[in-house]
């Protein structure tokens, strides 16, 4: 498949304009990006031609066709180059217009089709963090009765027996202040790990596609959409 990318012709608040060439029966469509006047006039008309595979949706080269315009990709000028990654960037004119590459093979080629299977692990190793964190607090909660029980038992026994006096009472405080260093380390450390959880759930449980963070989707209304909400994937499980 063959798409010429330009700016759009006959006004002054042009979009991309793409020209797809299927390279069979289906013939050349024309097909627009954009909101109107989101192109600039420093990009031309006719301004790169791009090869793609329609089947694995790869983007097989990209060549500026312009006598003397510009094109950068990841910054550089270039006039041709194969083997792009929509992941590049590709900018074009002296005025730097973005090519959105992922919008230009949806124009093309519809929305993608991206397996969604690994997601339900992702919320389930989760969901069992979540829990186990919470276990944790509560054995903590638990613990933090407990330097009170021996302070009085060390008092109790400090009093009893008078030789044990001051062994009992240096074990208080010992305690104490053992206890003390313990609940200060858990209070800091728990949060902390809570934030590491949400940040990884945050960065894994998203569309494949688009990479929009699904959180709000559980795993099994996941398994009844076919597409993504947010970028219209398809979704297969
Ligand atoms: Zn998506």
């Amino acid at each position: 498949m063959n798409i010429v990318i330009g700016r759009e012709e006959g006004t002054d608040q042009p979009r991309l304009c793409l020209i797809i060439d299927s390279g069979n029966s289906n013939g050349v469509k024309t097909a627009f990006i954009g909101a109107p006047g989101s192109v600039n006039k420093k990009v031309s008309r006719k301004h790169c031609s791009m090869e793609v595979d329609s089947s694995t949706r790869a983007i097989l080269s990209l060549t500026d066709i312009t006598e003397n315009n510009f094109m950068y990709i990841n910054g550089r000028e270039c006039k041709s180059k194969k083997g792009i990654k929509t992941t590049d960037t590709v900018e074009l004119g002296p005025e730097k217009y973005l090519l959105d590459m992922d919008a230009v093979l949806k124009a093309c080629l519809g929305a993608p089709t991206v397996s969604i299977s690994g997601l339900g692990k992702i919320y389930d190793k989760y969901q069992k963090d979540v829990m186990e964190m919470q276990v944790k607090q509560g054995k903590m909660n638990a613990f933090s009765s407990l330097p009170m029980v021996f302070s009085m038992g060390s008092g109790i026994l400090a009093m009893a027996v008078e030789e044990a006096r001051i062994i009992g009472v240096a074990l208080a405080l010992l305690f104490m202040i053992g206890f003390a260093v313990l609940r200060f380390r858990w209070a800091t450390e728990i949060p902390k790990k809570k934030r590491a959880l949400e940040d990884k759930f945050h960065n894994e449980y998203v569309c494949p596609s688009c990479g929009q963070f699904l959180g709000s989707v559980r795993p099994d209304e996941l398994a009844k959409k076919t597409n993504c909400p947010y970028c219209k994937a398809k979704w297969k499980s």
